[in-house]
């Protein structure tokens, strides 16, 4: 099934499909297929988790890019799109196709990537970069990650705007023809604003039957209470390239949105601070969605609400702009003229002045600021001061990243250090789980069941070692008789 012919050197009569990231892993989200008339890549993601996975992001997979005929991206999350960047200096000249609302986030992402490279630079040199480690209890005690090297410029706003250039949204379930006799179309991932899963169709000369690859990019729940339903193909798939983020992970039935109010019910009556680490893109908006219903429910009761990120106050406003993309209760409402992720006590903080009034804050208020791993961004700053008062509070809703600040709280972290700062953990940690824009392993399983027929093949990626092989074994028990964990730079061969 494999071989270890490099995918540039390989002539083919067939098609066949190459990983390039994201593989055994959940960042840098890569795949190359190869046809007998094109090449051409699904995603050109960000390898992601600290400086240490940095410099992979310089070490490209052996694609001849200039010969590319062109770049398909499933969503504008950075372990999907964080490359894309750098295509310009890697001479690809084709299209760059994706749904229309990936478009609009696209430009942004990449440009302030590119800033944020740049603004790394300047702290390493002025050594002003933030930091943050566990000091107790000793099981959890990190390190502070130490650059070896200074931070690398994958890629500057003058290469980003000419990749922005090369932009062209399609519309979802539409056939875009990509190379003779190849085509892709999109469909609904019900994962992000925007986000796609590919369906590609191969005529191959001689065949009266096309073949078809399914790549689901990001899968989100299948009951996603903001987002619209998935779509799945028409025609059966010979091969189906699936995430596995939550291979391994069940989400309890239990109702996450009691939880939710009680906490924040909590905080309004304890005049607490609640600090949320939060996405820009997905994390924040179905934060936002259980907000505005704790607000319509009169549990808010006019305690402030801080959406402390530009890039998520725009992505929002997205939401806001494709009803056709939410689910359809939302969607009526905003055909009634209702913003479904607005309430009176939101307020948007567009910038680091914004962010910094709002320390005076003495009251209750929640805050959602980035990162959601709590390793970066404006979350840190927060943290920092809340962080050893005992009317804080921190509440996680995602994975967090082994070995950052957010791990190391989640699993009680006592005492930490925060850009210079010793503090002891004295805010109360909650987490509600469930809150993923990733459907657990019995969504995935019913994903995949209800594709017209089984495949015979499936391929998993995006995610790590032991969520690939529990998913591996149920996708077995499924019925399908052949599930591949390739490595990357391993060639499947499809067809
Ligand atoms: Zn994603």
């Amino acid at each position: 099934m494999f071989d270890g012919t490099p995918a540039h050197m390989s002539s083919i009569g067939g098609v066949r499909v190459v990983l390039h990231g994201a593989a055994g892993e959940v960042t840098g989200s890569c795949t190359e297929i190869i046809t007998p008339t094109a090449r051409f890549l699904v995603d050109f993601g960000m390898f992601q988790g600290g400086p240490e996975q940095e410099p992979r992001n310089t070490v490209l997979p052996p694609v001849d890019f200039p010969s590319l005929a062109a770049v398909i991206v499933t969503h504008a999350h950075v372990d999907h799109c964080g490359r894309l960047g750098m295509l310009a200096k890697l001479a690809f000249d084709g299209p760059v196709l994706c749904t229309e609302p990936t478009a609009e986030l696209l430009p942004r992402v990449m440009l302030s990537s590119a800033t944020l490279q740049q603004t790394r630079v300047h702290e390493y040199r002025d050594g002003t970069a933030p930091t943050s480690r566990i000091l107790a209890p000793q099981n959890l005690v990190t390190a502070i990650p130490i650059r070896k090297s200074p931070p690398i410029v994958l890629f500057t706003h003058r290469h980003a705007e000419a990749v922005i250039r090369r932009l062209r949204s399609v519309p979802y379930q539409c056939w875009e023809r990509i190379a003779e006799g190849v085509d892709v179309r999109f469909h609904f991932a019900s994962h992000v604003i925007g986000a796609a899963s590919v369906e590609v169709r191969v005529q191959l000369p001689g065949r009266s039957k096309a073949v078809h690859i399914l790549l689901s990019g990001d899968v989100g729940p299948l009951s996603n209470p903001l987002l619209a339903p998935h779509q799945w193909p028409q025609d059966a798939p010979d091969l189906v390239v699936m995430e596995s983020t939550n291979g391994a992970r069940r989400f309890s039935a239990v109702d996450r949105t009691e939880a939710f109010f009680n906490i924040m019910e909590q905080a309004r009556r304890g005049q607490q601070r609640v600090l949320v680490p939060t996405f820009a893109l997905g994390r924040a908006q179905t934060l936002l969605q259980l907000l505005a219903s704790a607000s319509r429910a009169g549990i808010l009761g006019g305690m402030p609400v801080y959406l402390d990120s530009a890039m998520a106050v725009r992505a929002t406003e997205l939401y806001a702009r494709n009803p056709s993309e939410l689910a359809s209760s939302i969607h009526a409402e905003c055909m009634r003229g209702v913003n479904p992720l607005h309430f009176p006590e939101l307020h948007a903080l567009m910038s680091r002045r914004e962010s910094e009034a709002i320390d005076r804050v003495s009251s209750g208020c929640v805050v959602l600021a980035g990162s959601g791993f709590c390793d970066a961004g404006p979350i840190l700053r927060h943290l920092r001061l809340a962080i050893d008062q005992p009317d804080s509070r921190l509440l996680l809703t995602g994975h967090q990243l082994d070995g950052l600040l957010g791990h190391g709280l989640l699993h009680g972290a006592t005492r930490v250090e925060i850009n210079g700062a010793a503090l002891d953990v004295k805010a109360r940690v909650d987490r509600i789980e469930g809150v993923s824009g990733h459907a657990d392993a019995n969504d995935l399983l019913e994903w995949l069941r209800r594709m017209p027929e089984l495949p015979k093949m499936v391929v998993l990626n995006h995610g790590a070692e032991q969520a690939r092989d529990a998913l591996a074994a149920d996708v077995r028990a499924l019925g399908v008789s052949s599930v591949l964990l390739p490595s990357a730079g391993q060639q499947i061969e499809v067809a």
